[in-house]
This record gives structure tokens, sequence and C-alpha cells, in this order.
């Protein structure tokens, strides 16, 4: 009788997964110029509105729209450049105006400036302007009370930009969390070493460290790990005792040099999964003592897909982050092949618009990722046909969420 575990969904694993971790991270104030990248643990709320007051749109005139009307001549009773302190306007007369300074009270649109001349009174209007042209009115960008960033969410550029226009000088945010990297395998060894027979080089090592390090997270990275049991313990013991979570590279599959699962399940809990997805279906999470551990399966391809996939979204809910899905983008594909089991995550280049596999898809092959912009999700159980739609996840999407 097999014991095979029945493949799971993927966005059912992440579910499950989410449903048994909760946010680790501690909560610290940090000066909104500190702040990028950061994930906020309370929502910002604007505390005036942006902009305060109503301002102009364009260098022209401002003035009573009823006196907006082509032909019309007016005196210029006052001259306001941005950043000045305006008098109310003198009924009948327009106030020379540039962009961003606040209107006049009494003045209720603005004559861009290519739509007037000058004339011996003043300023003839050419063109008849309404109430509101060329008018950014008070609160257009945010109202006062508005929750203007969400707690949960990074403070991306334009989340700072949006902060810093309400006043903010500080904010609220997790502490970023210290994640353990280990990997696996006794093959491995570092670049600057010559190979041996039967020795290749650790890839997984930098790619891990950098996306880890782009999400956000500080970095522990033990290095690599015999392929025996008690060094993996070890190594175990000491990432739950400095690290706030732990990731692992490889032996996380069925072999009996797999050391990784072995050991977790002495030292805490361990759960192995079988994702429906390809590359990437062995992926191990549980806990070391009390600290939340992930097992990437060591080939390069599938330890990026499942990081990008699974990992990643674990260690950000546990960074505090509200879940964000990738971008995905329904795009036409060349592509035709029959149904298969598990959903397909191929890397695949964009031409026009059309996604077009490239070549290579191995597991162990990372070199067609570098020349990818991104992965076609191909669902489980349908025929692939060539003209049809499916969804492309950009890696720049897909990494930066
Ligand atoms: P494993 O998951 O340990 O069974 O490894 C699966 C495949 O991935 C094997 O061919 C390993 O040599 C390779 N592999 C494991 N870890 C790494 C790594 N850090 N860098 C490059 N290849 C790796
Ligand atoms: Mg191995």
């Amino acid at each position: 009788m097999s014991t095979m575990k029945p493949l799971i969904p993927l966005d059912d694993a992440r579910q499950a997964l989410f449903d048994q971790l909760s946010v680790i991270a501690d909560i610290e104030t940090v000066a909104l110029n500190n702040a990028a990248g950061r994930i906020l643990a309370a929502p910002v709320v604007a505390s005036i509105n942006v902009p305060p007051k109503a301002n102009s749109a364009m260098d022209g005139y401002a003035l009573a729209a009823a006196d907006a009307v082509a032909g019309t001549e007016l005196t210029i009773s006052q001259r306001i450049p941005a950043g000045a302190v305006t008098t109310p306007l003198v009924s009948g007369t327009a106030a020379r105006i540039f962009t961003g300074a606040e209107l006049p009270e009494g003045a209720d649109c603005v004559v861009m400036q290519e739509n007037t001349e000058p004339c011996d009174s003043g300023v003839r209007i050419l063109q008849t302007a309404k109430a509101n042209e060329n008018v950014r009115a008070a609160g257009l960008d945010i109202t006062a009370g508005e929750v203007i960033v969400k707690a949960g969410a990074r403070l991306t550029a334009p989340a700072l930009g949006i902060c810093a226009s309400t006043g903010v000088t500080d904010v609220k945010v997790f502490k970023p969390l210290t994640v353990a990297l280990l990997s696996t395998g006794d093959e491995l060894v570092e670049p600057g070493a010559a190979l041996q027979a039967g020795q290749i080089y650790n890839s997984n090592r930098p790619m891990l460290v950098e996306l880890l390090s782009q999400a956000g997270f500080k970095v522990f990275d033990i290095g690599q790990v015999a392929d025996n049991h008690t060094a993996t313990r070890e190594a175990l013991v000491n990432a739950s005792e400095q690290a706030d979570a732990i990731l692992t590279m490889g032996g996380v599959s069925v072999g009996e040099e797999d050391h990784v699962k072995n050991a977790i399940d002495e030292l805490g809990s361990l759960n192995l999964w079988r994702i429906r997805i390809r590359p990437g279906k062995p992926f191990a999470a549980g806990r070391v003592g009390q600290t939340p551990i992930f097992g990437l399966p060591g080939n390069p391809m599938s330890a990026l897909v499942t990081f990008s996939l699974l990992a990643r979204p674990c260690l950000m809910h546990l960074q505090g982050a509200a879940y964000k899905q990738a971008l995905r983008i329904p795009v036409e594909t060349t592509i035709e092949r029959a149904a298969q089991a598990r959903d397909e995550f191929m890397r695949v280049e964009l031409h026009g618009g059309v996604a077009h596999r490239v070549a290579n898809q191995s597991s162990g092959v990372l070199s067609s990722a570098l020349n990818a912009d991104g992965l076609l999700h191909l669902p489980a159980d349908v025929e692939i046909k060539a003209g049809e739609r499916y969804d492309f996840i950009p890696f720049c999407s897909l990494l930066t969420s």
C-alpha cells in the first residue's frame, strides 16, 4: 500500500501554513527617513488634508469664474508665487499665480498663462474658464482622518512620500526578523576552493542570502552543514538560538542522505509537504523548539520557486506583512502540451506580450531563470493550448511584494 501523501495545491499549502504561523516580530518606532522598506506595525492616519488649501495647478491668473470670460480685460491686483501668503482677491481683478501657490479667497479658477495675453490694463482672457478649472481642491489627495498606509504594508517609495505629505516624522514598524540560512550537501564547496571529484559549487547560498536581504530580513548565514546527523542537529540548535526563523536548502527529499528532516523531527516538529507544483514539489515546514523552520529543496530552480511562492510569503507573514499576491498578468503563449498533474511555473520570456518558453526547464538549471522575465503559471489537469491566456508572474513582482 502506498504511504505517499497527496499533492497539495499551492494556495492551500500557503493558507494552511499561514494558519499555523503568527507574527513574531517586535515593534519599534523609527524616523520616517530611516523607514524605507520596513513593514508598518500600525496604520498611518492623516492628521491634515493634502493639499491643506486649494492651490493652483498651473502658472496663470487666479480669478472668479464669473470674470473668466474670453475677451475680458482685468487688472492684476496681487502676485502669488508658491509659498506666499495671499490676501483676499479684489473683486473684478485677477491675481498673477504660479503652480502650487494657494488661491486667494474670492478666486475659484485659474486661467493658464497660455490662454491669456498682456494688455494695457493688465491681462486679457483669451479662453473662458469654468469654476475649479486648474484648481487642486483642499484634500484632493488625502482627507484628514483617512488611513493612508495600512498596517502590514511595506513602506515603499510612494508610501514614504505620502506619509511625508501629511507631516509624519516617525512610524511604528516591525523589527526585521533574523533568518538563519543553512546549506546542506557534502557535494557543495564554496567558490574560491578548487573543485574535487564529485563536488559542485554552492549556488543557492548567495542567491538565498540576496533573496532574504531584498525581502528585508537580516541573514544569519550559518553556511554549509555536513550531511550527517550530528552536524545537522548542532547547526539547527544553533540556528534556533540565534535567529527568529530558519531556512534550509537541500536534504528534505526522501533519500537516506536527507538529514534535515530527521533532525527537525527530533528537535521539534516537521511537516513534509508534497506541493502540487513544478518545479519544487518537496517542501518542509515545522519548528525547531519554538523557532519556525522552512526547508527548500536543493535543486537551484526548485529552491528559487519554493522560496518565492511559499517560504517568502510565510516569512513575510511572521514579519507582520499583509499577504499581497504577486502581479498576475494573463498573456498568450506559444506553448502546447498535454495536461499534467502539477501546476507548472514555467520560466518564460515575453515578446510582444506573448510568453515563450525558455530552453531547459530542468529544476537543476538556474541559467534559464536569468534569461526569463518571470514564471508562467500553467494550471494542473488542463491541456495547455497555444493562443490561450495563462497568468504570467513577473520576477520583479514575485520578489518584491
Ligand atoms: P537535495 O535536495 O539535497 O536532494 O539536493 C537536490 C539537488 O540539488 C542535488 O543535485 C544537489 O547537489 C543540489 N543542491 C543542493 N543544495 C545545493 C546548493 N546549495 N547549491 C547548488 N546545488 C545544490
Ligand atoms: Mg542533499
